[in-house]
């Protein structure tokens, strides 16, 4: 099949022509005509499936007939983050090359001055994330009443960020006669719920089963102790020994990590960049420019940061945390491998992810293979004590890699003890196991839009957190910021002075 049979405009074929894509992909294929047939579409796509295409092709086409008019934008599409929505707007300035059209995107941390005199220039495209949408709505810049397409896209990672609420309110804002599409990857039950309130006899179609990985994608499990700086060691080792590495993902299950893993490497001489949540707009575009273009080979970055970016080859996924989520193991390891190429995902285990392992394993429907030794089967008690004792963890031992660290001669993080004592690694046990879904929520917040409310932040609100929904910003567990070692005296400046005074004890 070609591009010419699926009833785009002219304008739109030469300027997917000049791309030099010669054939559709599956979910093009099957959407295209529905959507230019102004059918509601339902799509069960990943990314890299080819599907923003699906959706800008032949809204392409659709615009071009009839003209924006200030503060009501004919097209409505909706992404969960920053990042997502810049591609797309990217995807419609290179498809849309032939159009005279305005696109605007309304993401945060870019000034609402400049959102605003877009609006008001009249736009065909609006691509925004919720929260930032909403704001210009509540701020009476922005009519939702003129819009002609929605597309929502990645709904699974909207409910995962807690975006749900925000996108039924958009959806009773837009016209009732507007046309829906719909994307997600997996279909849990509360967007199977939105997709029966919200579409009009949709057209679904699906190009690969939800949550299934490529097969183009070698998965395995490395072993490791618990420990930041045992998984460091670990993963750093990897990356220096693995067959063809070119570049690598590693992913982080909170931005905390990504930022101290991101030093590590960079202090062992890495090429590294990061990308979590709390940077601002610019630094994250300048990381994942430098990462597209191969000036850095390593990017660290949490799921939601990471989530749909377009980055076509790249050779390895390391997960240097397994993830909580099975769904977000099929999104992470579905950035390798893309477009038929052979990649490569490799997640660091301890004993503290045998649950996690489980789930993705469940999910994927196969056993994911060990490299090297499996980790042994030590009951938590015993593996505390090993910890306690300075020593590397039983599994370790067993697995040769603390005999091999023997022969190496001492690493350089063991050397570095007071990184290790800093390590927040003991503190994040217990506190996640307190408040996974929580702290889930506040990590999800993080990389996604949110609103920018008008209620100042609380004294006791970290400045960079004003930005998180509220739920997640005020269940976020208290942190400390560092452990210290054993032997270290304690900061005790934050304790009124009657507890310091010293306390007589009578003998006998
Ligand atoms: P997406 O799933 O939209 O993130 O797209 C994944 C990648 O496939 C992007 O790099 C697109 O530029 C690319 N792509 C989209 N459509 C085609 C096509 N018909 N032929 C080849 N590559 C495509």
């Amino acid at each position: 099949m070609s591009f010419s049979e699926l009833g785009l405009s002219e304008k739109v074929l030469s300027a997917v022509e000049a791309t030099g894509y010669t054939t559709p992909t599956p979910i093009q294929a099957q959407a295209i005509p529905h959507v230019l047939a102004r059918r509601d579409v339902l799509g069960l796509a990943q990314t890299g499936t080819g599907k923003t295409a699906a959706f800008t092709l032949p809204m392409l086409t659709l615009l071009e007939q009839g003209r924006a008019r200030a503060r009501m934008p004919r097209t409505l599409i909706l992404e969960p983050t920053r990042e997502l929505a810049a591609q797309v707007e990217e995807s419609f300035v290179r498809y849309g090359k032939n159009h005279k059209l305005n696109v605007a995107l309304l993401i945060g941390g870019v000034s609402f001055g400049d959102q605003d005199s877009k609006l008001l220039r009249g736009v065909d495209v609006l691509i925004a994330t919720p929260g930032r949408l909403l704001d210009h709505v509540e701020r009476g810049r922005l009519l939702l009443s003129g819009i002609e397409v929605l597309v929502i896209d990645e709904a699974d990672r909207m409910l995962d960020m807690g975006f749900i609420p925000d996108i039924e309110r958009v959806c009773k804002l837009v016209p009732f006669t507007r046309q829906t599409l719909f994307f997600s990857a997996t279909m849990p039950p509360e967007i199977q719920r939105l997709v029966s309130q919200f579409l009009s006899n949709p057209v679904r179609v699906e190009v690969s089963k939800p949550a299934s990985t490529a097969t183009t994608v070698t998965q395995v499990l490395v072993a490791s102790g618990s420990e930041d700086y045992e998984k460091r060691d670990v993963l750093r080792e990897l990356i220096r020994s693995v067959d063809g590495l070119q570049n690598a993902i590693v992913f982080c299950n909170r931005k905390r990590e990504v930022a101290v893993l991101h030093r590590s490497l960079q202090k062992h001489g890495f090429n590294a960049v990061c990308l979590h949540g709390d940077m601002d707009q610019h630094s994250r575009t300048q990381a994942l420019d430098q990462f597209r273009s191969g000036e850095a080979t390593i990017l660290v970055a949490s799921d939601v940061a990471a989530r749909g970016l377009d980055i076509p080859a790249v050779s390895h996924v390391f997960n240097y945390d397994v993830p909580h989520h099975a769904e977000d193991y099929v999104h992470r390891i579905g950035r390798t491998g893309r477009a038929g190429r052979s990649g490569s995902a490799i997640s660091i285990m301890t004993h503290e992810d045998n649950k996690s392992l489980a789930a993705i394993e469940k999910l994927i429907g196969n056993p994911i293979p060990w490299s090297g030794e499996p980790l042994g089967e030590a009951p938590a008690r015993a593996r505390r004590d090993d910890k306690r004792g300075g020593g590397r963890s039983e599994k370790n031992r067993a697995s040769g890699r603390g005999g091999r660290d023997r022969e190496r001669g001492p690493s350089p993080d063991r050397e570095r003890a007071p990184e290790r004592e800093n390590s927040p690694a003991r503190e994040r046990g217990p506190a996640r196991e307190r408040a996974p879904n929580r702290e889930r929520r506040a990590e999800h917040a993080e990389g996604g839009e949110v609103r920018e409310r008008s209620r100042p932040p609380r004294a006791a609100e970290p400045a960079d957190h004003h930005d998180a929904p509220v739920a997640a910003r005020q269940s976020r567990p208290p942190r400390r910021e560092h452990d210290r070692s054993a032997n270290e005296p304690a900061d005790m400046s934050h304790l009124p002075a009657f507890l310091l005074r010293p306390v007589r004890v009578k003998a006998g």
